[in-house]
């Protein structure tokens, strides 16, 4: 009887089931495991004060201080969101009908399409072709014909660690009926944003999260930064407390110490960089320039090296099936000491080291 009440959208779906891992090196999620200790340590102790008797902040107006000054946006300018995850389906909420279209590149974060199909939108997706490169001109084709009403780009992408130039962001902006969201998770390993143009464009939104660079991904912490219209109108669909006072205090701390970070965001650039070098030198392994902290690799069957590097404890994220991901896997940029566990086991599973 449920059966036949679930939204047919919805009854066609998977739930999310990450895989689970448990203790190993774990380069399959793209947290950031350089988190400093002092961080840890001022969280708890801002904890400790805390009244969880209370509901929290429904605004999480301190937050929202810290990110608009951050961006250099108004303060409502921008919006929090447990996780962008959150902020991706409060987007699809407010502006997807039944039947309504968005148009992603392919592959992508796979969340605006699930977001999207729970809504009983349609996703039309451009491919990005074997080399995983943006295809500017197909893109800019597709949206042009299809008048989608949300265009999602990611910048970095995940999983593919390509970019989009800025050039081609504000064409497509230009040439768009709808909302242009552009999705910056990886945005503090790649250097260039889109956020200063939301005071010319009313459309677009652009999407932070604290869960990579971070290092904050168990407090789902991520915001939007939009025209004031735009943030008025996401507002209207948020749950009303959709941020913990827990959550709010530990983003607030990350946030207020962004020295801490800035020497981790540093090193996870230099340690993507070695283990690029370390890929390249085995001729069996493709792998894509990245601006994230991951690196995408494909190989003859991946299948064998992803449960290869399973057996020794040594967890990535392997895209199953036949899709444009086949025989890919995607590796989280780690510590020294993780990457170089990781490249002595593939080493190993090629023959290349005893
Ligand atoms: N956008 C992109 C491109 C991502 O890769 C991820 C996480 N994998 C998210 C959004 C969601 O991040 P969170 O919900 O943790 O902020």
């Amino acid at each position: 009887m449920i059966e036949k009440l679930i939204k047919k959208s919805v009854n066609q779906l998977s739930a999310y089931e990450p895989v689970e891992q448990g203790e190993g090196i774990r380069l399959d999620s793209n947290e950031n495991t350089l988190v400093p200790y002092l961080l840890n340590q001022k969280i708890a102790a801002a904890l400790l004060k805390l009244n969880v008797n209370r509901y929290p902040d429904p605004n999480s107006s301190e937050l929202i201080k810290l990110v608009a000054a951050k961006n250099r946006v108004g303060l409502d300018e921008a919006i929090i969101g447990s996780g962008s995850d959150q902020l991706i389906g409060m987007i699809l909420n407010a502006f997807i009908n039944e039947g309504d279209r968005i148009v992603t590149q392919a592959p992508t974060f796979s969340m605006y399409k699930i977001s999207n199909q729970i809504m009983g939108g349609e996703t039309v997706e451009v491919d990005m072709g074997s080399s995983f490169s943006f295809d500017y001109y197909s893109f800019i084709k597709v949206v042009k014909q299809v008048q989608p009403k949300v265009v999602f780009l990611t910048n970095p992408n995940n999983p593919t660690g390509g970019i989009i130039p800025r050039e081609q962001i504000i064409k497509i902006i230009e040439h768009s009926n709808g909302i242009v969201v552009v999705d910056e998770a990886y945005y503090e390993f790649y250097g260039t944003t889109a956020a200063d143009l939301i005071h010319y464009y009313p459309n677009l939104i652009v999407l932070r999260t604290l869960s990579k660079a971070y290092g904050l991904a168990g407090a789902r912490i991520g915001y939007a930064i939009a025209s004031k219209q735009l943030i008025s109108t996401l507002k209207k669909v948020k749950p009303p407390y959709n941020i913990s006072s827990l959550d709010q205090t530990a983003a607030k701390i990350c946030l207020e110490n962004q020295e801490l970070f800035n020497g981790a965001i540093n090193e996870i650039i230099e340690q993507r960089k070695s283990l690029m070098d370390g890929l390249n030198e085995i001729p069996e392994v493709e792998s894509f320039e990245s601006y994230g902290n991951f690196i995408l690799l494909r190989v003859d069957s991946a299948e064998k090296l992803y449960e290869y590097l399973k057996d020794r404890r040594i967890f990535v994220r392997y895209y199953e099936g036949e899709g444009l991901l086949k025989n890919c896997i995607r590796v989280t940029v780690g510590t020294a000491t993780e990457n170089q566990g990781f490249m002595e086991v593939v080493r190993r599973y090629f023959g290349l080291q005893k």
